[in-house]
């Protein structure tokens, strides 16, 4: 049966638009609470925004500064959760915070205390002796140092994790589509959204889907498809682009994560220890349009090299750079001309009056279980939908595969890459090398060297005719993205 016929053949309870966080704890809310749910994805799952996170499932140490402690809270809990229920992909990672000063020791110490109040769960802050930061935390600067405080939040692999969900939301009945873009809806007379036209983006042909509702989970796209339902709808986003270096592992030097607490322009920078390199970041640009791919700009290179070197007695140098990416926050502006810096990390739903549109955007990876909850609750006591109670909260989401999760390699290329094409719906060197494995993220030049490789396999495993010279071509160009200046290819 083709992927369109499966959308074709039903009128679902559901169809939500996006494959991202959002739209992937949608889907599992929606599928296991029994409705007919359908996703549809314009590239591949978690291709933009939610492949690009700085991959912590963390309580929010820094909207303490703002007080926002309800988010604080609600991050703290979720995290709690999403620990217990998927402890294959979501495990702590321990972060140390070096102070400058007493002063700055007492403060963060008040903060961490009140974090760890907020989380309910048993204290986790702490603080490191002399001779233990220099075995725990061996290239920072000692001397400069007056403390190191501690504490716990939690590390994942972002896109696996997305993938991970929607695996799930399957098993539990969902339809689930990438590469499918929605383009325009279908009313019924009073103006009421009843489908959708859709356009496969592999072989370009159209179609129609029908459903009871429908949900906005666009991310950075949200404001297009609200104009796509109503033209003259106002722009409710604020776009952020937050950037991302990665160095080797010795930069850090420690298996901890690193929290600097104070930037120039008053934000937080990371070093984590991820998958065996260290990543960096973020920063925090305006963003004018959405786009799957930004582009990490020199001066955003810059800016995260000089923050960490100030903290570190051999700090990295623009040729130490091995991969650089860029995300962008789908932030939403509840007041007009706030700075991106300040806006609140909080989600919004939305229900438009007469089309029934519903929106679900903002907030945080750590949050998107919670905040897929409320949407469907929302739809329910609006009479969109009979009311089912959401069982996410209660659900294990464990590895369905037993496949070697070592690095990719030639020699385990071959099985890999027959389950990414037959369980998780993979259709290009892309989504193998991006998504499924993540060597494009920690090392573009290797990735690009596995990339015929991959190719050929793929023309084997794919059912459907595969243009293997165009995609390796396509590959190229995304690599240079990631690629660090000094190295771009032509
Ligand atoms: C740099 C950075 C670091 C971050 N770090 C963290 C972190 O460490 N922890 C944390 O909790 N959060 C973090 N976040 C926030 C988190 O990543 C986002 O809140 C989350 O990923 C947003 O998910 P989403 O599903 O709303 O958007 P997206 O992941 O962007 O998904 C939206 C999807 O909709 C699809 N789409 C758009 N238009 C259409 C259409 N017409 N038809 C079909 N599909 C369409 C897009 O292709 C896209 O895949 C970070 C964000 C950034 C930018």
């Amino acid at each position: 049966m083709k992927r369109e016929a499966q959308a074709e053949s039903a009128i679902f309870d559901v169809v939500i638009i996006g494959g991202g966080a959002s739209g992937a704890w949608l889907a599992l809310d929606s599928a296991s609470r029994g409705l007919k749910t359908l996703l549809v994805e314009q590239y591949d799952f978690a291709a933009c925004t939610s492949s690009r996170s700085t991959k912590l499932i963390h309580g929010g140490l820094r909207y303490l500064r703002r007080l926002d402690i309800g988010l604080v809270r609600e991050s703290q809990r979720e995290k709690n959760l999403l620990l217990h229920m998927a402890g294959d992909f979501i495990t702590p990672l321990k972060f140390q915070i070096p102070c400058f000063s007493p002063y700055e020791t007492l403060k963060y110490k008040a903060g961490l205390r009140l974090y760890d109040f907020l989380s309910q769960n048993e204290k986790s802050s702490g603080a490191y002796s002399r001779e233990e930061m220099v075995s725990k935390s061996p290239n920072l600067h000692h001397d400069k140092v007056h403390s190191l405080l501690t504490y716990f939040d939690a590390g994942f692999d972002d896109s696996r994790f997305a993938i991970e969900l929607l695996k799930k939301a399957f098993t539990c009945g969902a339809c689930l589509l990438n590469y499918t873009r929605l383009d325009f809806f279908i009313y019924d007379a009073k103006h009421k959204i009843i489908g959708a036209r859709i356009k496969d983006q592999i072989d370009f042909e159209e179609f129609e889907v029908y459903g009871k509702t429908f949900i906005n989970a666009t991310g950075p796209f949200t404001d297009i498809v609200r104009k796509i339902n109503n033209p003259s709808e106002t722009k409710i986003m604020c776009l952020s682009r937050g950037s991302h270096i990665v160095v080797d592992s010795s930069f850090l030097g420690t298996d901890e994560a690193l929290l600097i607490p104070k930037t120039v322009d008053g934000r937080v920078v990371f070093m984590i220890p991820w998958k065996g390199k260290t990543l960096i970041g973020t920063t925090e640009e305006g963003q004018a349009k959405p786009e799957k791919d930004p582009a990490v700009t020199p001066e955003e290179v810059s800016y995260l090299l000089s923050t960490v070197r100030q903290f570190l007695r051999h700090g990295p140098e623009e040729k130490d750079i091995i991969s650089r990416f860029a995300g962008i926050r789908p932030l939403v502006r509840r007041i007009p001309h706030r700075s991106s810096k300040i806006l609140s990390r909080r989600h919004e739903i939305l229900i438009e009056s007469t089309s029934k549109l519903v929106t679900l955007t903002g907030g945080k990876w750590t949050t998107s279980r919670l905040m897929a909850e409320e949407t469907l609750n929302r739809m329910m006591a609006h009479d969109l939908l009979p009311f089912r109670p959401s069982i996410t909260s209660t659900l294990l989401i464990q590895r369905l595969d037993n496949i070697p999760s070592l690095p990719v390699s030639e020699e385990t290329l071959k099985e890999k890459i027959h389950y990414y094409v037959k369980e998780e719906m993979a259709t290009c060197i892309e989504d193998i090398l991006s998504r499924r494995e993540r060597l494009l993220f920690l090392d573009p030049q290797r990735a690009l060297q596995l990339a015929p490789k991959v190719a050929e396999i793929l023309k084997t495993e794919l059912e459907h005719e595969y243009p293997i010279e165009q995609d390796e071509k396509a590959f190229t160009k995304i690599v240079n993205n990631y690629c660090p200046q000094s190295v771009r290819l032509s």
